[in-house]
Formats: C-alpha cells, sequence, structure tokens
C-alpha cells in the first residue's frame, strides 16, 4: 500500500537536520520510501494521498518513561506528600486487577496516539494485557513487567515479576511493534538477588531493563548508610550498568555517577514534569548530553505527570531548564524536538529504525496542523512546537506505516466507548480511592 503526504513543511531530524519547507513523503507499507519538494511530486492514482495543509510533518514522539495502566490515578491525591508509600502502593495492591490495566492501558495508548506519541516504554503489572491493549491499539511499544520487593497485584510472592518477565519476554519477544523488557521497580525497592537476577534475563534475552533511578532521596540515603555509595555506585558494583539499562529520572547525580553512566553507556529517561511536580529537582540533562549520554523525555504515570504527551514535557523542560541555568539560550528549541524523537529513539536503541524522517525508516510519522489561533505566525516550526502548540493541533499520526489518528480522531477506536469501558471497570477503585484519600489527608 503507498500513502503520499502532500503540502506539508518536514522537519527530519536526521543528522544534518534536513527541513522540507513545501514537501511530501511517500510511505510504502511499513517504510518511508521517499521524501522531496512539491516541486517534484508526480500523479501518482495508485496511491492514497493526504494533504498536510502545510502543517508541520514530523517523527513520532517517543515516551520513553510511563506507566500506562495508572490513568485511574490520574488527579488523585496530586497534593499529598509521600504518596507513592502511603497512599499508591496500597491502593494499586488493593485494586489493581487485570481488566483494569487492560482498559486503563487502552485509553492511555488512545490519549497518547491523539498527542503524536508513536512509541513508549511502560513498566507496570499486568504487562501482558498492557500487550494485548498496545497490539489493538497499533502503537510501538516497550513493555517491562514490573520486579519489587513485596507481594504486587499481580503476584503472591515478592519479585514474582522475575518469574512473570521470562514467560511475557518469551511470548512477545518476536512481535513486530512490542518489544518486551524487565523492570525492576528501583534499586531501593529490590534487593541484590533479583536486580542480579533482572540483569541475567536481560542479558539472556537481550531486551532492555529499566528501573527508577536517584530519584527519592530516601533511595539516596539508603545506599549511602548501608553500602556508602550512591545508587549509581552500587548498581556498578553489582554488575548492572550496561548499555541495556535505561535510568529513569537521574535527578541527583554526582559528576563520578555521570561518568559511570558515560562509562556503561547507560541511557537516561528525563521526566520533568514528573520531577518538578513533585519538587524533587531538575535532572543535569546539559552535563548528561556533554557526557553524550542519550536522554529522551518521559511522561511517568498519570498520577505523576498527569499529561502523558511530549509536548507538554517540551514546554516543561524549556522553562525549568533555561531557569535552572539562567540561560534564555540554553537548549534552543531544535534540541527540545530532539530529545523527544530522535535521541529518545537512541535511548531505546532503535534509532536505526524511528526518531527521523529518513527513506527506509519506519513510518511513524505526525502532522501537526498550523491552522488554529495558536499556530499564527510561525517563523520557526521548532519554536512553533516547544511553546506555540499544544496536543488540540495534532491532526494525523501514523504509526509503522499506518494512520492511527486522522482529522485528530482515532481512526479504528472511539475514545467515548474505550472511555465508557475503562468507567466500568473502575467502580471499585473509585470507592477504595476516596477511602484512601481521607486517610492521606488526615
Ligand atoms: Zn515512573
Amino acid at each position: 500500500m503507498k500513502t503520499i503526504i502532500k503540502n506539508v513543511n518536514i522537519i527530519t531530524m536526521d543528522n544534518n537536520m534536513t527541513e522540507y519547507k513545501n514537501g511530501f513523503v511517500i510511505i510504502e507499507d511499513e517504510n518511508i520510501s521517499y521524501i522531496g519538494n512539491m516541486a517534484e511530486l508526480k500523479e501518482d492514482e495508485s496511491a492514497i494521498i493526504i494533504d498536510g495543509n502545510n502543517g508541520i510533518l514530523m517523527p513520532g514522539m517517543i515516551n520513553t518513561h510511563t506507566h500506562l495502566s495508572m490513568i485511574p490515578f490520574r488527579s488523585l491525591g496530586d497534593d499529598c506528600k509521600d504518596r507513592l508509600r502511603r497512599y499508591l502502593f496500597p491502593l494499586e495492591n488493593e485494586c489493581m486487577n487485570e481488566k483494569l490495566a487492560y482498559y486503563s492501558a487502552k485509553y492511555a495508548i488512545c490519549e497518547m496516539l491523539l498527542s503524536g506519541v508513536t512509541t513508549i516504554m511502560d513498566m507496570y503489572y499486568f504487562e501482558d494485557e498492557v500487550a494485548k491493549a498496545s497490539e489493538e491499539m497499533g502503537i510501538r511499544a516497550f513493555l517491562g513487567e514490573t520486579v519489587i520487593n513485596f507481594p504486587t497485584c499481580d503476584s503472591k510472592d515478592a519479585f514474582g515479576g522475575l518469574d512473570y518477565s521470562i514467560n511475557f519476554i518469551e511470548k512477545w519477544k518476536n512481535h513486530k511493534l512490542i518489544t518486551p523488557f524487565i523492570a525492576p521497580h528501583a534499586p531501593n525497592t529490590n534487593d541484590t538477588n533479583s536486580l542480579v537476577k533482572a540483569n541475567e534475563i536481560s542479558k539472556k534475552y537481550n531486551v532492555p531493563i529499566s528501573m527508577h533511578l536517584s530519584e527519592m532521596d530516601y533511595e539516596l540515603k539508603y545506599f549511602k548508610d548501608e553500602f556508602n555509595k550512591t545508587p549509581v555506585e552500587y548498581l556498578e558494583s553489582i554488575g548492572l550498568l550496561s548499555d541495556r539499562l535505561v535510568a529513569a529520572h537521574c535527578i541527583y547525580l554526582t559528576d563520578n555517577d555521570i561518568n559511570l553512566l558515560q562509562k556503561y553507556n547507560v541511557k537516561v529517561a528525563h521526566c520533568i514534569g514528573s520531577n518538578t511536580k513533585s519538587a524533587k529537582g531538575v535532572a543535569p540533562v546539559n552535563k548528561l548530553l556533554q557526557h553524550n549520554i542519550p536522554v529522551g523525555l518521559g511522561t511517568d504515570g498519570a498520577s505523576s505527570g498527569n499529561t502523558l504527551d511530549i509536548i507538554t514535557q517540551f514546554k516543561l523542560f524549556a522553562n525549568f531548564h533555561k531557569l535552572e541555568n539562567k540561560d534564555r539560550s540554553i537548549f534552543p528549541a531544535k534540541d527540545i524536538v530532539k530529545l523527544g524523537t530522535i535521541s529518545g529513539a537512541k535511548v531505546l536503541n532503535k534509532d536505526n529504525e524511528i526518531g527521523s524522517i529518513e527513506v527506509g525508516k519506519k513510518a511513524d510519522l505526525v502532522i501537526i496542523e498550523t491552522n488554529s489561533v495558536n499556530m499564527f505566525p510561525i517563523f520557526d516550526s521548532y519554536s512553533a512546537i516547544v511553546y506555540s502548540a499544544n496536543t488540540s493541533n495534532v491532526d494525523t499520526v501514523f504509526v509503522n506505516g499506518k494512520c492511527v489518528v486522522k482529522n485528530k480522531k482515532p481512526v479504528n477506536n472511539d475514545l467515548q466507548t474505550i472511555r465508557e469501558e475503562l468507567k466500568n471497570h473502575m467502580q471499585q477503585f473509585e470507592q477504595k480511592a476516596k477511602e484512601q484519600l481521607k486517610k492521606a489527608i488526615l
């Protein structure tokens, strides 16, 4: 099948940051087969034509850290202290189940696709359900089952995620759009044995390993008291640092930590919205990039950052990092768009397939329309995306050559139906959540 997207301002995000001011792209089956200027476009009756109406065509955005099935938690106890341990963990254990994980994931994926996110890295529970939801919705997904040191909503035993992951990886490892991986929750919510085992599984199957790292003040204190090390130094001492590791957050890093991340080619998922809302801090992204450490953007779950789109992260990233560095010229918009596209692809070791608009790459593409009131005038496409645009400007989305969003609506799904299905499975959750909320506030 052939599709031509025409009349678009293309930002390719390739190595030369090539742009086509009035261009077109040809998609054949799953791949991009041609990129050119409109003057070269020949009529082709066999192709489906999509007129971009002078919108911006960009690579699909990549969300390198999220928890899809946490949708029911959105806006709940947003302003409570130490919400994770006092509140989210107990509620999760009591109310999260297979069906809720599945319908929540479907809803979250719909939200992501509508916002131009075409690839996600998700870690949570019931990942087999999340994989089914991802397959049905047609998103590109890296999915990892959580390994943690207590019994959970989908495991009677502590560290049940280890066995789950072996079956899960075996089941999904050859899927076209789904890459299974293993996800120890964090260094301080595991023990040395479980971390080493998780790493062995990652190595054996050659799949990524991802965890929260250097995110919590009590995490730092624990490793200082127990091992006289930082969390990163501890992971190095047990052989966990490698180019398969995607470390989420990395807020509190010493210079030695950064050197270690570089030495072992570790990747970082930076979640500026989640980290600043929880008043934790701003990760040293400038230093990480100076050390050539690949950094992608992540939203974290809907309970942490509330939105699941990368366009919101672009804005938050610009504002916080400019303020933090007291320099309005640091991180120009072009560099910020890189973090959400090609750099995110490098974090996932998939930059040979996705992250930029290049012939031979997978057709993961987004048209940002420029007719809305907030999109005029435009002097620079990157600035327009980072500072002017919001998710309502996402008009058309392709994943792997398939159109999944058109005219701002899901192509094969109905958002209202997906919402109703989720709502029907949220009744017990809502009741318990209200009880927990009262306790948390007291
Ligand atoms: Zn997280």
